[in-house]
């Protein structure tokens, strides 16, 4: 009867890792409040997003129900010029899905609940309370404050805690322009005269570049129907610009869309860059879209958050009843570090580069090089157990007419090389992050993997 008190974690936001490390931590014992702005059955965004179904699998944590989601579409890649379109064909059904993200949550909601975590809807968080560098707890915006032996921060890209991490950790406060893409996403409703084409073909363009931009944008049918708008920009965009390219949407797929609004649209930040460098200190780490988890090219991150969260459950159950300083819970990093951010930091400097290669070429690459078999062949072996000694013969026997437009024009295969050798230097820094929590050497490969990103200027 008095036993020592269970350890008190607190969970800051409904992100998807946070979600999972709380299942987890509930089963395990732990005492897990989560904190959430938004009302019970409306946390996330109102529409769905897509996902590999192996996720579930390899966390432990079952499906959502099945009215939760549906097959995702195929993608139909549409070069700057337009005129160029390559079909990226996707996964056999069943691998990857389109889920709706208010469910979603609710699924993890019950799932935490059944765990014994307690769920606290409508109760924003407003900052971190410290003990000097040390992190003790949390304060809500209604005042109250509450103690923890650790805070998750699952609070998504515009995290009010991170910039009040004590200097000491290195946690970067406020990301660069070029970290996030700055999207408007609005769903019309459906041309009624319009017949969408049914699965295998495709039912969604995706448009690199748009009208030249650093950035894409979207339209394609959404699993209810309607039509599903994304404009997106790195460095941000105006409203003005904005409207100009859905303009330019609108007159491309006049005959599937109307003018009525069924979701209206809304800003929203897409976390587009490499990995936090620093995501734990005393009672305090972080996980999902607050750490930058999201792949830096697509800004999907549900599968690495969730992935983050069962790494950082473990290092806490393996550290149960001991202070959560950031030594202990440094294995989390490192083990992150070596399943994810090394190949995202890959990502990252190929993504900048891609992104801000001029228009024209990258239609050249599109209609010369990235030809359909080729597409084909990989995203088979990929992600329709395609046979791999039929998909690599299908390879060898377009590339060698890739390779010789390649060849043709030498400045790029010069640019191509540069760009893979500093790629795989991000890569090889990320994955030297040391073992052994010692401040000193984190110090110095922080400054390493930190330089290892070509911003803009
Ligand atoms: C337009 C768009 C499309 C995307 N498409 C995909 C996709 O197809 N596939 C994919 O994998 N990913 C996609 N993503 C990215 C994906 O949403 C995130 O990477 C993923 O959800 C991980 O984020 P998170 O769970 O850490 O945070 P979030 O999902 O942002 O969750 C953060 C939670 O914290 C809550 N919160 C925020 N502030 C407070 C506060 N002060 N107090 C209390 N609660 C708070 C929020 O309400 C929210 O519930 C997309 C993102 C956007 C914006």
């Amino acid at each position: 009867m008095f036993g020592k008190k269970n350890q008190h974690i607190v969970v800051a936001g409904m992100g998807q890792g946070g979600m999972v490390a709380a299942i987890y931590l509930g089963k395990a014992g732990f005492d897990v409040d989560i904190y959430e702005k938004a009302k019970e059955g409306e946390v996330s965004h109102p529409w769905t997003d897509d996902t590999m179904t192996a996720v579930f699998k390899r966390c432990g944590i079952p499906m959502p129900p099945k009215e939760a989601y549906s097959q995702k579409n195929n993608w139909l890649w549409v070069s700057p010029g337009v005129d160029r379109r390559l079909m990226f064909p996707g996964t056999a059904p069943g691998v990857e899905i389109s889920v709706d993200r208010h469910m979603l949550s609710d699924h993890f909601a019950k799932l935490a609940t059944e765990a014994g975590c307690k769920v606290h809807y409508e109760t924003p968080v407003k900052g971190l309370l410290t003990d000097g560098d040390k992190i003790i707890g949390i304060e809500l915006q209604n005042g109250k404050k509450v103690k923890a032996d650790l805070v998750i921060d699952a609070l998504g890209i515009d995290s009010v805690l991170r910039p009040q991490a004590p200097k000491k950790w290195e946690i970067q406060a406020h990301e660069a322009d070029d970290d996030l893409m700055l999207g408007y996403r609005q769903f019309y409703k459906r041309n009624p005269g319009y017949v969408p084409p049914e699965y295998p073909d495709y039912r969604a363009c995706m448009y690199l570049k748009h009208l030249g931009g650093a950035g894409l944008s979207w339209c394609n049918l959404s699993p209810d129907n309607n039509m599903d708008m994304l404009i997106g920009r790195l460095y941000g965009m105006t409203k003005d610009e904005m409207e100009v390219m859905q303009k330019d949407l609108f007159k491309r797929h006049a005959d599937q869309l109307t003018d009525e609004v069924v979701i209206p649209g809304r800003f929203v930040k897409i976390g587009t860059r490499y990995s936090l460098s620093k995501i734990v200190a005393d009672g305090y780490a972080l996980v999902g879209d607050s750490a930058f988890m999201s792949i830096p090219l697509t800004g999907c991150g549900i599968e690495s958050s969730m992935d983050a969260g069962v790494y950082l459950s473990e290092t806490i159950i393996a550290n149960k009843g001991k202070e959560m300083t950031a030594k202990n819970l440094w294995p989390y990093q490192v083990k992150y570090f070596k399943k994810k951010a090394g190949l995202f930091a890959a990502i990252d400097v190929l993504k900048r580069w891609v992104l801000n290669l001029d228009g024209d070429l990258v239609d050249w690459v599109f209609y010369k090089v990235a030809t359909p078999k080729i597409v084909e062949s990989i995203s088979g072996m990929m992600f329709r157990g395609m046979n791999p000694i039929v998909g690599v013969l299908n390879i060898l026997s377009s590339l060698p007419f890739s390779l010789a437009r390649l060849f043709s024009k030498p400045s790029i295969l010069k640019e191509i090389g540069v760009t893979l050798k500093a790629a795989v230097h991000a890569l090889l820094v990320a994955m030297k992050i040391p073992k052994k929590y010692d401040e000193d050497k984190i110090h110095q490969w922080v400054m390493d993997y930190e330089t290892s990103f070509p911003h803009k200027k």
